[in-house]
């Protein structure tokens, strides 16, 4: 016998790599190039330090009262969480507790099989189709929940609320989860359908369209039962998840429209060149509403193409998975630092033409 019979064994989540240093174009794990607001960083410089000393407001009630009057929702329908892999987490744990197994399509966020791994919750992956869209009849059948992000992760490839309506008129017994992590980047929101689906929860993040990936923010919306169970699941586990500093970034940000439309404006413009700029490299991917492109190229391999990238000091996102491994996950920066890929590219696909 050894203590090792009752440990909790889980396979982790394998972020992206983080490298730090001058000199490198860091297109992996779909931050932000610019800057969070400056108003959001003037408000923390200028934070009393005694505010520190004590414990904050277990309730994040300013931050979640700013999110409900941006979303045009109520208080009540809101709960924040460290980040919406914290968020994501709390809700896991709170509504998937079918024997049944929840729903995911095969190629989505990698998290969402770490977390049914460590709350033991049975799970069944359905095949996106061969263009990466949902089969919505997939999800028409008995299940224990059903959770994917619009747009999908790391396809980009964003799906009509439509679609997701049908799915919820389908399933209106057990919790569906739509990740908006990427929604502000383009595509129509689901959050019209909250008013009609008691069982719906859309969740969303500050890492992506408002700079904020080293705050940790991430939210979800639902009907007021919903946030509720949320709540108590999560002040039986852990009440001051949000710290002082983050909260009053948050708020900041969104007070801070103007700015976080400008910026959000700039990343789908490139995007949009990127798209076109990619095809003329001979890459063809899904259409993208998302901040990066998923691609792959006509004759040279995603691993070789993400190595040698790598060795000019641009990091972009390699997946080996069995459907995914001839494709490159790029976050959109900055026009320099696409131009700067553009270029390499060049000189990589040109090198390894004449090698072959
Ligand atoms: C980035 C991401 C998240 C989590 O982001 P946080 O930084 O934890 O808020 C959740 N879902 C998807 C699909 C993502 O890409």
């Amino acid at each position: 016998m050894s203590y090792e019979e009752n440990v909790r064994r889980v396979i982790p989540y394998t972020p992206g790599e983080q490298p730090r240093g001058g000199n490198i174009i860091k297109l992996n794990t779909n931050e932000n190039p610019y800057p969070p607001s400056p108003k959001a960083e003037r408000a923390v410089r200028e934070l009393d330090a005694d505010i520190l000393r004590l414990y904050p407001d277990f309730a994040a009630s300013e931050l979640v009262r700013t999110i409900a009057s941006y979303h045009g929702v109520k208080e009540d329908q809101v709960f924040v969480g460290v980040g919406s892999d914290d968020v994501l987490a709390m809700a896991f744990l709170t509504f998937f507790n079918s024997d049944k197994p929840i729903l995911f399509p095969d190629i989505t966020y990698s998290f969402y099989d770490v977390w049914a791994q460590l709350w033991r919750i049975p799970y069944r992956t359905c095949p996106l189709d061969e263009a990466f869209f949902i089969r919505k009849e997939d999800y028409f059948c008995e299940n224990g929940g059903i959770i994917f992000p619009n747009p999908n992760a790391p396809t980009g490839v964003w799906q009509p609320v439509s679609m997701i309506e049908d799915i919820l008129q389908k399933n209106r017994d057990v919790t569906v989860i739509i990740d908006e992590a990427y929604i502000d980047f383009g595509g129509e929101s689901c959050l019209s359908l909250l008013a009609k689906y008691e069982n719906l929860l859309i969740t969303r993040t500050f890492s992506k369209s408002r700079s904020m990936a080293g705050v940790r923010i991430g939210y979800a919306i639902g009907n007021k039962d919903m946030i509720q169970y949320l709540n108590h699941v999560k002040f039986s586990f852990n009440s001051y998840t949000m710290n002082v500093p983050s909260l009053c970034l948050g708020v900041a940000s969104i007070e801070d429209d103007d700015y976080f439309v400008r910026m959000r404006d700039l990343v789908v413009a490139e995007r949009e060149r990127s798209k076109k700029e990619l095809t003329g490299l001979g890459f063809s991917f899904p259409d993208s509403m998302a901040n990066f492109i998923f691609a792959r190229h006509k004759t040279m391999q995603a691993s070789e193409i993400f190595k040698a990238l790598k060795e000019k000091g641009i990091y972009v996102r390699y997946f080996s998975g069995p459907r995914v491994r001839d494709y490159l996950r790029i976050t959109v920066g900055t026009r320099e630092q696409m131009d700067a890929l553009f270029a390499a590219l060049k000189q990589i696909l040109t090198e390894g033409s004449q090698g072959a």
